[in-house]
């Protein structure tokens, strides 16, 4: 058994690997300052399974405070980290970019600096398909150029990548950054466009749409990502940064469309003009997870959007409560 702290345990990427890792027998410290950009309440539910499990502890704190974040590896010396904790909206970003940079970066380095005192044996950071910004070439690979960031949330996740080699090259602790394109399924953050869609056409309004539906994403269902997670977390070596993606992609105007499926209701559609910060597509070369991670995704989007659809008829109500629109 081994002990594993998850930064943003409470939040969807990390309440779902904390599930994971404690079904297969593993200690895990959820680290989570409930953030506001969503609702608390929302976030409760996302733990409520875990909290239910003898081995899992949640820890209320803000990765920012190195006091408290230095305390808990003292306590607990977790034998790896799973650091999912961050501001996570692009657009948000463009407005608030000095909060995105203190959670962001230096929260952290707060983290990384705890985590090499203690001996963690292996770090793994969340980043993102963000750092690729509007690279023409597809699909996206990880010795593809990234040093042209187009919103203050992907330049964070970039420093976090840079960050985190300085602290391995100093240290010796094994890191890992796993570039996540797009997560989507069961308890997804209602801001993404997948749950605030299915929310708005299921309740009749408006989907506000940007640009001609022709740009294009590779949606990772959730449960492809978190195996992805736990098979970085158990393969420490050196300094590695995997992209972590389903390597298809899905147009926003076939998207929609899957969700009228799923919801048998159709869109009223709110055309509105390109948005700044957004990237035009993004398309994951995964064979580097396949090569060191035996990583593999396996959901089709069609069945992905049908599981999260049903997921949210159930939880309906959590939802509305979410506002959806951040
Ligand atoms: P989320 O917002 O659901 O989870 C993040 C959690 O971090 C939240 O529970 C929040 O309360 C917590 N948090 C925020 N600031 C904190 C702080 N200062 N101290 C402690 N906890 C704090 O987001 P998510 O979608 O689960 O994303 C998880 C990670 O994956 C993030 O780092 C995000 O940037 C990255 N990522 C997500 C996606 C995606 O599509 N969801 C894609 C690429 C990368």
């Amino acid at each position: 058994m081994q002990t594993c702290l998850i930064t943003g345990g409470a939040g969807f990427i990390g309440s779902h690997a904390a599930e994971r890792l404690l079904a297969r027998g593993d200690r895990v410290i959820g680290l989570d300052n409930f953030d506001p950009f969503y609702s608390r309440g929302i976030k409760e539910g996302n733990i409520r399974s875990a909290l239910a499990h003898p081995s899992f502890r949640l820890a209320e704190g803000d990765i920012r405070d190195a006091e408290t974040v230095s305390r808990l590896f003292a306590e607990e010396k977790p034998d790896a980290v799973f650091h999912s904790a961050a501001k996570a909206g692009v657009r948000p970003s463009i407005a608030d970019p000095l909060g995105y940079q203190d959670v962001n970066i230096r929260g952290t380095l707060v983290l990384l600096e705890a985590a090499r005192k203690v001996g963690v044996r292996h770090f793994v950071f969340a980043s993102s398909s963000s750092v690729y910004g509007e690279s023409p070439k597809v699909p996206f690979s990880e010795d593809d150029f990234v040093d042209h960031p187009i919103s203050p949330y992907a330049a964070t996740k970039k420093a976090g990548e840079l960050l985190s080699y300085t602290v391995h090259h100093l240290s010796g602790m094994p890191v890992t950054c796993l570039r996540f394109f797009t997560v989507y399924g069961p308890r997804q953050r209602p801001d993404l466009a997948i749950h605030k869609f299915t929310r708005l056409i299921d309740e009749g309004q408006p989907i506000p749409v940007f640009g001609d539906g022709s740009t294009s994403r590779d949606y990772t269902y959730i449960d492809d990502i978190v195996d992805g997670v736990v098979r970085a977390i158990d393969r420490p070596d050196g300094y590695r940064i995997i992209n972590l993606g389903e390597s298809t992609t899905v147009t926003l105007s076939e998207m929609i469309a899957e969700i009228e499926r799923a919801l048998g209701k159709k869109a009223v559609i709110d055309r509105q003009p390109l948005q700044p910060g957004d990237v035009p597509r993004t398309y994951a070369d995964v064979e580097k997870a396949r090569r060191l991670l035996g990583y593999e995704p396996r959901m089709p989007f069609r069945e992905g959007i049908e599981r999260f659809t049903a997921w949210y008829r159930k939880n309906a109500s959590a939802a509305v409560g979410a506002g959806g629109t951040r």
